[in-house]
């Protein structure tokens, strides 16, 4: 549903779409193995497109987006390079929050569940 409204939105007479390729195509940078992101970034590092008054999505997804045109409901993006920025399709998969803790693990990062119902990752940990 989210993403059937990302396709059909048209803000300012572009369609949603047309700016996510827009900026994905004028806001990244090759480096040896990603394709990094080069706009708005949040806190966590992770790329954000803007399109619209209050509405942004993360530039990883909006990549996904763009090759596959859908991403099921429930699942995120997620990265097989621990590298927040990067929107290399190659480097991305779709899995559910329990995938993410699973792969941050399994990549060594730690998981703290102490520090907030929802578990964060130490900072010093985070990619
Ligand atoms: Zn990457």
């Amino acid at each position: 549903m989210r993403n059937k409204v990302i396709r059909e939105a048209r803000i300012n007479g572009f369609t949603a779409y047309s700016r996510i390729s827009l900026a994905l195509s004028q806001k990244t940078r090759r480096t040896k193995k990603c394709v990094v992101f080069t706009g708005a970034r949040n806190t966590k590092g992770y790329g954000q497109i803007h399109l619209g008054p209050g509405v942004n999505i993360a530039a990883s997804r909006a990549a996904w987006l763009l090759l596959h045109s859908v991403i099921p409901e429930g699942l995120m993006v997620l990265h097989k390079c621990d590298n927040p920025p990067c929107v290399n399709p190659d480097h991305l998969f779709l899995g559910n929050a329990r995938d993410n803790v699973l792969d941050c693990i399994a990549k060594g990062r730690k998981y703290d569940q102490r520090r907030s119902r929802r578990g964060k990752f130490l900072k010093s940990e985070a990619a």
